[in-house]
């Protein structure tokens, strides 16, 4: 497991825990990272710089609530057209697909909190998708 440092195009930082870098680029690549406070998949490694803070990232925080939904409803569209829905098959595939016993491809499904940790604790690349913003009125 490897642990990056990330900042997301609104200069938001964050950490988050990959298998290794390949898992991290291609995840990038499919922009299926996204920023946990404002959803955007416009990330890029940060420099890990402990004990800093950067009162730039303070100001850019910014964003309307209506762009941040607009945001989270962009990712969850890409997210949804991009991968296979397994329902709650969803643990056991991602697991053969670690283990190279099928192809690996985007999948989607639901999960509970002890299949989360333990493939996350296996080094299995998941990531939650965003629950859908409130509507408007
Ligand atoms: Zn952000």
């Amino acid at each position: 497991m490897i642990r990056y440092a990330l900042k997301c195009s609104q200069s938001h930082s964050f950490e988050m825990w990959f298998a290794d870098s390949a898992t991290y680029d291609t995840l990038a690549d499919q922009k299926l990272v996204s920023c946990p406070d404002c959803g955007s998949t416009e990330v890029k490694k940060d420099i890990m710089a402990p004990g800093i803070s950067s009162a730039k990232g303070q100001e850019a925080q910014s964003l309307s609530p209506r762009a941040m939904a607009e945001a989270i409803r962009k990712v969850r569209a890409h997210v949804m057209s991009e991968t296979t829905d397994m329902g709650r098959k969803f643990p056991d595939e991602a697991r053969r697909m670690h283990e190279g016993d099928v192809e690996p491809r985007p999948i989607r499904g639901e999960a509970t909190p002890d299949e989360v940790k333990s493939l996350v604790e296996d080094g299995i690349p998941i990531l939650p998708v965003p629950p859908e913003p409130p509507k408007e009125n």
